[in-house]
C-alpha cells in the first residue's frame, strides 16, 4: 500500500496528463489515495424491475435488451442528444443521454444491459435520461458513485479504481494488528479497501465501511493522545510567583466561583511546574473567560514572560486588545495588537517591540503565527474560540516559544464523546456559573407579519437607554447581491422604522477597518440598534445590549442561534431574542422551540448534535481536527469504541512508536498532516 502513495494516478491506463489533472482536482495524486478516494453512496442494483411495473419519478433497476444502435442528433446549440429503445419481456421504454459522443459506441445494439435511473416522461412514453448502465455478463449489483467533478464522470473514476484494486496485492500489512482486529470483530484492510468500493453484498459493504471508519477513528485518537504527550516536554518557564491575587485589584468587579476555579486550575499548572500548561476553560457565552485568561496571563507577565492571545477574527481581536489595554493601563505591562488590516509599516514595528521584549502582551489574529513573528520569551499562548482553530494552528504558535504554557477558551460545549477526541489533548477546566445579576436572555417566537411590533419594542428600550443587534442572514461572506439587500435592509430601517434612532450595518464584505468603526460607534452607543450579519457571531461585548433579532432564524442551526443569543444579556438588565422567521416547518418549529425553552449552551449542543449531525454543528471544518475521508462524528456509537479500541492498543503496546504498530503509526502521520495542510489554508 505505502508504495501505491508514491505512484501517479497517471501510471494508470487511460488517464492521461489532462485527465490526471482532473483527479488531482478531487484531492487524488497518487493510486494509493484512489483506493482511500471512497465512494460518496451507492446504487443498489440488487432489485431488478421488470418494465411494466416501472413507475414515474422513482428509481429503478432493469435489465433490458438494446433493440438497436443508439441514433445521435444534434439539437440547439450544437448539443448531442442521443436515444434508444431498450425493452425486456414484459415492455420496452426510451434511453436518453445528452452530450456523450461515446455513448453509441459503448452501447450496443441487440446486447443486454442494467440501467439505473429515475423514469420520467416525454410525449412518448416512459424514458430514463441518462441511467447508468453495465452488461449483464458484469454481475456487479451494488456500484459505488463516486465524488465528481466537471469532465470526470463516476463510470472513469470507477474505472480507474478496479485498476488500482487489481494492483494491490491479495496480502497487504494491515495497520491494525490481527489481535486487535479480532478482539473487536474488524475485518482486514484488503478485504474492506475492495468491499469499500465494490461489495457484493450490503452485508459486506457494512463489514468493510465499520472497519474503515473505525480505524480512521483509532488513528485519530490515537493522534490526539500523542499530542497531548509530545506537548508536554520538559519547559524552561519558571513561573515562581501567583500574581493572580493582585490581578483581582485590576478588575471592576469580583470572579464568580468559577471563574476562580478555572484560575486556579491554570496557577497551579504553571507555577514551579517544568511541564507547559495544556488547558481549556470552556464556559458558556457570556461566564467571562476573558477575565479568568487575563489573569493567567497576568501571572505570566509579572513573572518577566511574554504573552500572545489569539483571536479567530478582526473585531475580536480589537475588542480583547481594547480589554486588555483598559486592565493594564496601570501597569508597566505594554499591550500590543497585531492583526492582518494594520499597514505593513505598522506590523512591523509591533514585530520590532515583541522581538526586543518592549511588547509583553499582544493581541492579535492568524497574522500572530506567520513565520515574521518572532518573541523575546514568549511565557503563554491563549486562543480564544478554540473551536474555530486547527490543531497545527495551535502548534504553530506554541512552536514560537520554547514550549511556552497553552490555554485554550471555547463557548462551544461539545458532546463528551467528541469533546474527548477534539480535546484530547488538554485538560479540562468548565466555568459553569454566570457573573451574578446576569438574568437569563427571554427568547420568544414572532412570524414576519409581527415585524412591526418588534421593532416598536426595539424603540421603547432604546428609549429606556438600550441597544439591539437585528441580525440577517443575507450576506454570504462573497454575494454582492447580498450586500446589496444589507444595505437596503438597513437603509429602510433607518428611514421608515427608526427615523430618529441611529443604525449602524456592519458585515462580512466590508474591510476590517470600515467594520471596526461602526463597531467602536455601537460600543460608544454611537448607534443604538447595529444590523448585522453573522459576524457579530463570536465573542462582541456590548453589555449595554438588551435585544437581539434573528431574521431568517430558520437559516442558522442552534448552537449558532445560541452564540448568537449570547451577545444580550451580558449586563445587568433583562435581554431578549426575537426569533423571526416564515419558514412554519417541522425542523424550524422544533429548533426555535428549544431556543425558547432553554438558555443551557450544553443542552442546545447535544439537540443540535441528533438534529444535525456534527458536520453542520460546527459549521464548516470549525472544529478544528482533521479531514475525515469515511468516519462520522456524529456515530457516536463508532467514537465510543474506537475510543475503546485505542485504549486497548495502548494497553497492549505501551507505545504507539513501536514497530508492531509502525503502519499504524503512519496513519497518524498521514492523517495529521492532511488535517494540518487543510486548517492552515
Ligand atoms: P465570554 O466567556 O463569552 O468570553 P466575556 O469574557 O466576554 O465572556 O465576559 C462577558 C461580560 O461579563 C464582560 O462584559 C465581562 O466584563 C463581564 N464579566 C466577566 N466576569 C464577570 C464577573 N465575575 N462579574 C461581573 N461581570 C463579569
Ligand atoms: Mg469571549
Amino acid at each position: 500500500m505505502t508504495s501505491l502513495y508514491k505512484m501517479p494516478v497517471s501510471n494508470l491506463s487511460g488517464i492521461g496528463a489532462k485527465r490526471a489533472a482532473l483527479f488531482n482536482k478531487l484531492g487524488i495524486m497518487s493510486v494509493g489515495d484512489l483506493l482511500n478516494f471512497y465512494p460518496r453512496t451507492y446504487e443498489d442494483w440488487s432489485t431488478v424491475e421488470k418494465i411494466e411495473n416501472l413507475e414515474y419519478g422513482g428509481i429503478y433497476c432493469i435489465r433490458a435488451v438494446l433493440g438497436a444502435p443508439i441514433i445521435d442528433a444534434r439539437i440547439s446549440g450544437g448539443r448531442i442528444i442521443s436515444k434508444g429503445s431498450v425493452y425486456d419481456s414484459t415492455g420496452s421504454l426510451q434511453i436518453v443521454f445528452f452530450n456523450n459522443r461515446y455513448i453509441s459506441q459503448m452501447l450496443k445494439g441487440g446486447e443486454e444491459y442494467f440501467f439505473y435511473g429515475r423514469i420520467t416522461s416525454d410525449s412518448f412514453g416512459m424514458q430514463m435520461v441518462a441511467p447508468t448502465f453495465s452488461p449483464v455478463s458484469d454481475g456487479m449489483k451494488i456500484h459505488p458513485v463516486y465524488k465528481q467533478t466537471a469532465g470526470l464522470v463516476n463510470k472513469t473514476i470507477s474505472n480507474a479504481v478496479k485498476q488500482a484494486l487489481k494492483l494491490l496485492p491479495q496480502k497487504i500489512n494491515d495497520p491494525l494488528p490481527e489481535n486487535v482486529r479480532n478482539a473487536f470483530g474488524l475485518c482486514p484492510l484488503r478485504q474492506a479497501i475492495n468491499d469499500i468500493h465494490f461489495p457484493s453484498t450490503r452485508e459486506k459493504l457494512e463489514i468493510a465501511r465499520k472497519r474503515l471508519v473505525i480505524e480512521e477513528l483509532v488513528v485519530l485518537n490515537l493522534g490526539m493522545r500523542n499530542l497531548k504527550r509530545h506537548s508536554r516536554g520538559i519547559s524552561n518557564i519558571k513561573i515562581r510567583d501567583d500574581y493572580s491575587q493582585e490581578f483581582q485589584t485590576l478588575l471592576p468587579f469580583s470572579l464568580t466561583g468559577a471563574q476562580k476555579r478555572a484560575v486556579n486550575d491554570c496557577i497551579s499548572d504553571i507555577i514551579n511546574k517544568n511541564v507547559p500548561m495544556n488547558r481549556l476553560v470552556q464556559g458558556d457565552v457570556g461566564s467571562g473567560k476573558t477575565a479568568v485568561a487575563a489573569s493567567v496571563c497576568y501571572t505570566v507577565l509579572k513573572n518577566g514572560f511574554q504573552a500572545a492571545f489569539m483571536a479567530p477574527t478582526e473585531i475580536l481581536a480589537r475588542q480583547h486588545y481594547k480589554t486588555f489595554s483598559e486592565l493594564f493601563e496601570n501597569t508597566d505591562i505594554k499591550v500590543g495588537l497585531l492583526t492582518g488590516s494594520l499597514k505593513e509599516s505598522e506590523k512591523k514595528q509591533i514585530r520590532q517591540e515583541l522581538a526586543d521584549g518592549t511588547i509583553s502582551m499582544v493581541v492579535g489574529t492568524h497574522a500572530l503565527i506567520t513565520d515574521k513573528t518572532e518573541f523575546k520569551n514568549l511565557g503563554i499562548v491563549v486562543t480564544d474560540e478554540q473551536h474555530r482553530f486547527g490543531v497545527a494552528q495551535r502548534a504553530k504558535l506554541i512552536a514560537k516559544g520554547e514550549n511556552p504554557h497553552l490555554l485554550v477558551m471555547s463557548a462551544t460545549p461539545i458532546p463528551r464523546t467528541l469533546g474527548l477526541i477534539i480535546f484530547g489533548d488538554l485538560d479540562i477546566s468548565v466555568i459553569d456559573e454566570l457573573p451574578p445579576s446576569r438574568k437569563p436572555v427571554k427568547t420568544v417566537f414572532r412570524s414576519a407579519i409581527q415585524r412591526r411590533g418588534v421593532y416598536e419594542f426595539i424603540s421603547s428600550e432604546v428609549k429606556a437607554g438600550r441597544q439591539a443587534y437585528i441580525v440577517c442572514p443575507l450576506v454570504e461572506e462573497s454575494e454582492l447581491e447580498d450586500v446589496a439587500a444589507a444595505e437596503e435592509y438597513a437603509a429602510e430601517l433607518m428611514l421608515k422604522e427608526f427615523p430618529d434612532i441611529p443604525v449602524g450595518l456592519v458585515h462580512g464584505q466590508m474591510k476590517s477597518e470600515e467594520k471596526e468603526k461602526v463597531m467602536q460607534k455601537f460600543v460608544a452607543n454611537e448607534y443604538s440598534v447595529l444590523v448585522a450579519t453573522t459576524v457579530i457571531e463570536v465573542g462582541v461585548d456590548v453589555p449595554n445590549a438588551s435585544v437581539i433579532v434573528i431574521e431568517n432564524a430558520e437559516r442558522f442551526g442552534l448552537s449558532q442561534l445560541h452564540q448568537l443569543r449570547g451577545r444580550v444579556g451580558r449586563g445587568s438588565f433583562q435581554s431578549y431574542c426575537i426569533l423571526i422567521s416564515d419558514k412554519a416547518g417541522q425542523t424550524t418549529r422544533q429548533r426555535i422551540e428549544i431556543m425558547c425553552k432553554t438558555n443551557d449552551g450544553f443542552k442546545i449542543a447535544d439537540e443540535d448534535l441528533k438534529m444535525r449531525g456534527p458536520g453542520d454543528f460546527f459549521g464548516e471544518r470549525q472544529h478544528g481536527l482533521p479531514q475525515m475521508a469515511i468516519a462520522d462524528f456524529a456515530d457516536i456509537k463508532s467514537l465510543e469504541l474506537s475510543q475503546k479500541i485505542a485504549d486497548y492498543i495502548l494497553f497492549a503496546y505501551k507505545d504507539i512508536c513501536c514497530d508492531e504498530l509502525r503502519l499504524l503509526k503512519a496513519e497518524i502521520d498521514r492523517l495529521f498532516e492532511r488535517g494540518g495542510q487543510n486548517s492552515l489554508n
